[in-house]
């Protein structure tokens, strides 16, 4: 696990299962179903392999040859190791957005608005039952239309926004093609740096500036920290609202890893963590195969 990560803990829900669904204007929404089971785990123990299965399924995304169902298949199969993203309280400029009347963003992929109203914002993430949010002093509860009792999964008090909750509720869905974008978005990041590295001396100084450019743009939605006083010293603690914000920074920092970096695999395309800095393929058969290759 990276150092960075020690002392985060973050649980983060999945359920035992995923349905995409079509809303009336034939939107795609990733959602629990109805009878799923949700789970709680730990991501911060395996983000190394999240941060790895993201890139890869953004690596068939990006791919011509595969079809929408397979790469639908894929981001579930995705949710159903790790759960959703989490992107309500990713793109926001705070995740507390309840308590104000507008939710602002940064930029960033997904909505090109700098503002919109709380409620107009929560709906794109309930598209098929809403939330009606009730706010009592400072405590906040809500119902689900039709249902008469309060829904009681937000209520855990770990410190986070009662936001991060929300997302962890069976009506909360994400959109496929939001999701699919992100999976992209960390794919091509790293396509750029592979190409960057790997053919910088056949490049004309106009592709080297693109690639820089493409690089410069990746940034943002960066997890707030706080600086904890443990036993023996000052710890530093990621703050994780959604679990983007937790690839995000476990893929930055693998991307600028000194002596593992994450990589695609020369051969078979894969992305892998490096054992050595200057590995370029996944595994000895992927070298192998690789030099066969180059030899006929
Ligand atoms: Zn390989």
């Amino acid at each position: 696990m990276n150092k960075l990560f020690e002392h985060s803990k973050s649980f983060w829900v999945k359920y035992s299962d995923y349905v995409i669904k079509e809303n009336s204007d034939g939107r795609k929404y990733l959602q629990a179903a109805p009878e799923a089971e949700p789970k709680l785990y730990d991501p911060i123990d395996n983000f190394e392999n999240i941060t790895l299965d993201a890139v890869n399924i953004g690596r068939l995304c990006m791919s011509q040859e595969a079809t929408e169902s397979e790469k639908h298949d894929a981001i579930r199969g995705f949710a159903l190791k790790y759960g959703l993203l989490g992107i309500m309280t990713a793109i926001p400029t705070t995740p507390r957005f309840l308590s104000y009347e507008n939710v602002f963003f940064p930029k960033n992929h997904f909505i090109r608005e700098e503002s919109m109203t709380v409620k107009e914002y929560m709906d794109g993430f309930y598209p098929f039952r809403k939330l009606d949010i009730r706010k009592k002093g400072d405590e906040y509860s809500w119902t689900l239309e039709g249902d008469r009792g309060s829904v009681l999964l937000g209520i855990m008090t770990d410190g986070r926004p009662i936001e991060t909750h929300m997302s962890f509720q069976r009506e909360y869905a994400e959109r496929l093609d939001w999701m699919e974008e992100q999976f992209i978005d960390w794919a091509f990041n790293l396509m750029v740096v592979f190409f960057y590295y790997e053919d910088k001396g056949g490049f004309t100084e106009r592709q080297k500036e693109f690639h820089r450019q493409s690089m410069a743009a990746f940034d943002g939605l960066t997890p707030t920290y706080h600086v904890e006083l443990m036993d023996d010293r000052p710890y530093l603690v990621w703050n994780f609202n959604s679990l983007l914000q937790g690839i995000q920074l476990m893929f930055s920092m693998m991307l600028t890893d000194e002596y593992k970096p994450i990589k695609f695999c020369r051969n078979c395309g894969k992305a892998f963590i490096a054992r050595r800095y200057r590995d370029k393929f996944c595994s000895k058969e992927c070298s192998e195969e690789w030099k066969e290759k180059s030899d006929s």
